[in-house]
C-alpha cells in the first residue's frame, strides 16, 4: 500500500506498530479518517485506542509505520514538520487539565494569543463565541474550581476549538464525570458534530453517543481493527464474534 494520503484523507496510519516493552499495543495498524467525518474507536480496555490519540498528539512515538495528517508527516518527520502538522490537531482529555490560576475566558484565549499570535481582542471575541457554543457564555470570569466537572469539560472543548484545529481528538471525555453531568457534555459535542465541519476522532464507552455522531465505527481488539463500518452495521449487525461479545457486555 502506498503511504501517501489521498486528498480527502485527513488522518492516515500505515502499518503502525507501537510496543511498550514486550507488549505490542498496536500491531501493523492501517486506517484512515476522511476530512469532515466523525469516527469512533470502540473496543475492550487495553486494546490500544487511547494510544492512537496519544500518537497523534506526539505524546508517544511509534516503533514502525507512517502517520500522516492533512498531507504532512507526523512520523517519520523532523521536528519542524511535526510542529506544523500538530497545529491541525486539538485534543480533549479525560481530566480536563484547565489552567487553575486563569479564569475561563483566559483559559480559552491563552493558546491562540501565545501560539497563533492572535490579538487579545480577537481571541477574546472568538472565545466568547465558543463559550456561548458550549453553553457557558455567562461563566467567562469564573475560575475552573468554581465550575462543575461538566462545565470544566465544556471549557476544555472550547479551548481546544479556539486553536481552529481541523481534527478534534476526544479521549473518553465523560469518564471522569459524575453521571448526571455526562449528558450535557455529550449534547455539546453532538451540536459541534452537527453544526461545524470539524473532523472528530473519539474514543468512548458511551455507545449511544457513538451511534448518534459517528459516520464510521472502528472496533479494536488487541491492537488491530477487527471490524469497521457504519454505526447501524456495527451496533445492529456486527460480523465478528468479539464485537458481539463486547457490545453484549457494554450495551
Ligand atoms: P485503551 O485505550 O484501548 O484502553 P490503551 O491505548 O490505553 O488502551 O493501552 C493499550 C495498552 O498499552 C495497555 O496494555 C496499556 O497498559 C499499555 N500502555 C499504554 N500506555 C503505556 C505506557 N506509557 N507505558 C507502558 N504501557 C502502556
Amino acid at each position: 500500500m502506498s503511504a501517501d494520503p489521498t486528498p480527502h484523507e485527513l488522518i492516515r496510519f500505515d502499518n503502525v506498530t507501537k510496543r511498550f516493552g514486550d507488549n505490542t499495543v498496536l500491531d501493523n495498524l492501517c486506517f484512515s479518517v476522511e476530512t469532515g467525518k466523525h469516527v469512533t474507536l470502540i473496543g475492550p480496555s487495553g486494546s490500544g485506542k487511547t494510544t492512537i490519540l496519544r500518537l497523534l498528539m506526539t505524546l508517544v512515538k511509534p516503533d514502525e509505520g507512517v502517520i500522516s495528517v492533512n498531507g504532512g508527516r507526523l512520523f517519520p518527520a523532523d521536528e519542524k514538520e511535526v510542529r506544523e502538522v500538530r497545529k491541525n490537531i486539538g485534543m480533549v482529555f479525560q481530566q480536563f487539565n484547565l489552567f487553575p490560576h486563569m479564569n475561563v475566558l483566559r483559559n480559552v484565549t491563552e493558546a491562540p494569543v501565545r501560539v497563533l499570535g492572535m490579538s487579545k481582542d480577537e481571541a477574546a471575541e472568538r472565545a466568547k463565541g465558543l463559550l456561548d457554543l458550549v453553553g457557558l457564555g455567562d461563566k467567562q470570569d469564573m475560575r475552573p474550581t468554581q465550575l462543575s466537572g461538566g462545565q470544566q469539560q465544556r471549557v476544555a472543548i472550547a479551548r481546544a476549538l479556539a486553536m481552529r484545529p481541523q481534527v478534534l481528538l476526544l479521549d473518553e471525555v465523560t469518564s471522569a464525570l459524575d453521571p448526571e453531568l455526562v449528558a450535557g457534555v455529550l449534547d455539546v459535542l453532538r451540536d459541534i458534530a452537527r453544526t461545524t465541519d470539524i473532523t472528530m476522532l473519539c474514543v468512548t464507552h458511551e455507545m449511544n453517543f457513538a451511534r448518534d455522531i459517528s459516520d464510521d465505527v472502528l472496533m479494536f481488539d488487541a491492537g488491530r481493527v477487527i471490524e469497521s463500518g457504519s454505526p447501524e452495521k456495527i451496533f445492529s449487525d456486527p460480523e465478528h464474534e468479539r464485537t458481539r461479545e463486547f457490545l453484549g457486555a457494554v450495551l
